[in-house]
């Protein structure tokens, strides 16, 4: 079994969302104890999180604005999702650190410098980034690529709605087929609309593993793909 030193997952904004919440108190504590439980097995955790709870530049611009402006709202968008997160740590006592992909300044939070952000995370610090890469025209799975690599993680977890990566929409068909593993050029190729092309490129480019996994059904599961279980959908050279 492979042994993790250092991971990163990636949230989307809808994970922290219910139908009643934009940020929902229960979907934040199962975000803690995911957290929690990964912390407790030795295992330095990073995160990223995305902003479609709150806005996605796509749809800003249906709505007729400026494709650049409605990514700079985007990822303001993510700022806000990472601070909720990184309050309910710090109330429950994990030590967080907030970095952003471009500087915000006061208080609010840090700036994204990847040598501090290892500092943190060898102090058992949780690492929250937010605005993505940082800049417009992407989204916050490249992010989640970029930071995974500037902090040497061992892989990126993506939480999603489903259990791992499918043959098509197993929501939509039910006779769509989980994968198990399969390769970067394959996820490529297959066009699976599981994560970007671009963060797909990055991670081959880096050999740098992908584990594709259904958080909310159980808080348990990353800490038991940790454990070795075999959950999720892997991605891998
Ligand atoms: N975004 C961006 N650059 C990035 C990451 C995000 O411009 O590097 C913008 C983009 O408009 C995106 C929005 O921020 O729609 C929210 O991020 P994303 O859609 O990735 O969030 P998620 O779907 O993961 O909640």
């Amino acid at each position: 079994m492979r042994k993790y030193k250092r991971i990163l997952l990636k949230l989307s904004g809808e994970a922290l969302a219910s139908t009643e919440n934009t940020i929902d108190p229960v979907t934040l504590n199962k975000v803690l104890g995911i957290i929690k439980s990964v912390l407790s097995q030795n295992v330095e955790i990073a995160i990223i999180v995305g902003g479609g709870n709150i806005f996605r530049g796509a749809t800003l611009v249906q709505a007729g604005m400026n494709h650049i402006t409605a990514d700079h709202i985007g990822m303001l968008a993510t700022v806000i999702n990472a601070l909720a997160i990184a309050d309910i740590c710090q109330k429950n006592k994990v030590d967080t650190l907030v970095m952003s992909g471009f500087p915000i300044g006061g208080s609010v939070c840090d700036s994204i410098n990847h040598v501090r952000a290892k500092q943190a995370l060898d102090k058992g610090k949780v690492v929250i980034f937010c605005a993505g890469t940082g800049s417009p025209c992407f989204t916050t799975d490249t992010g989640a690529a970029l930071r995974a690599i500037e902090i040497d993680a061992n892989i990126v977890f993506k939480a999603t709605k489903v259990d791992g990566i499918y043959t098509s929409d197993p929501i939509k068909n039910p006779d769509a087929k989980r994968y198990d593993s399969l390769s970067f050029d394959e996820a490529i190729e297959r066009n699976l609309q599981i994560m970007d092309i671009s963060a797909f490129a990055l991670c081959r480019e880096h050999d740098l593993e992908i584990c594709v996994f259904n958080m909310l059904e159980n808080i348990n599961t990353l800490s038991d793909i940790l454990k070795g279980e075999p959950l999720g959908t892997i991605v891998r050279k």
